[in-house]
């Protein structure tokens, strides 16, 4: 299937999921698709070198739809007295990397090599419900990442397959929330979850069409091409 086709079917399949069940179950269904397809697509590609304890590239800028920060503000808000317990203050960590890091660009915040705020240990605590932004990122060699983190080199041999399905899957759901009336754009993470959780009925707002997290908007310049873009794969 090609690339238009497939972005097609997907954003038809989002659609029918948003309309019968909801934001969460198309999240769901979006990563699930991400998963298969990126196994489908790597097959014969030279193995991803990603592996628990390396965090690199996670001082890069990370941008997030909106039903991702939802669902990641509900996380933080469920679990913080828990962590708390065990000296984990996440929200806090949030609060503290946007107040370092909002507004700056995708150079100055790398140059900042401030990590986002879910990096403990190296690991990243939400790896279940990390953004789409970040699935897409794998890399063929860990220490080109750590190189590259350090400001040793530019360039990383990332996994053509991860991004390309990435784009896709982003794409088709945006288009998908486009259709649903929804606030489609995507985000700066550690922002947007700052508005969130500083606005109990964000999420509410978000699903009566407005754009509660509009301040945090990484892709304001894009939107009309890519709006344009979704009408002409949609043809
Ligand atoms: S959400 Fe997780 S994977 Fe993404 S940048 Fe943050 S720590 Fe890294």
């Amino acid at each position: 299937m090609g690339a238009e086709a497939f972005f097609r079917e997907q954003r038809a399949a989002f659609g029918h999921t948003l309309a019968t069940q909801g934001t969460e179950a198309t999240l769901l269904q979006a990563w699930d698709s991400f998963d298969g397809n990126v196994a489908i697509q790597c097959e014969g590609q030279p193995p991803v070198d990603c592996a628990k304890g390396c965090a690199s590239c996670c001082a890069l800028r990370v941008t997030a739809l909106a039903p991702e920060v939802f669902v990641l503000a509900d996380y933080l808000r469920a679990t913080a007295p828990a962590l708390q317990r065990h000296g984990i203050d996440l929200i806090g960590a949030v609060r503290e990397a946007d107040a370092i890091t909002r507004g700056l660009d995708e150079t100055a915040r790398v140059a900042a090599r401030r990590r986002c705020a879910f990096v403990v240990q190296g690991v990243c605590l939400i790896h279940r419900a990390r953004p789409l932004s970040c699935r897409g990122h794998a890399s063929h060699d860990r220490g080109a990442c750590a190189d590259a983190a350090a400001g040793r080199v530019d360039e990383v041999p990332y996994s053509g397959p991860h991004r390309m399905v990435r784009l896709l899957l982003q794409a088709a759901l945006q288009a998908a929330l486009l259709d649903d009336g929804k606030a489609w754009g995507a985000y700066e993470l550690h922002h947007a979850l700052v508005l969130a959780l500083d606005r109990p009925d964000a999420q509410a707002a978000w699903a009566l069409g407005e754009d509660p997290l509009a301040e945090a908007a990484a892709d304001v310049e894009q939107r009309e091409a890519m709006a344009a873009g979704f009408d002409e794969m949609g043809c």
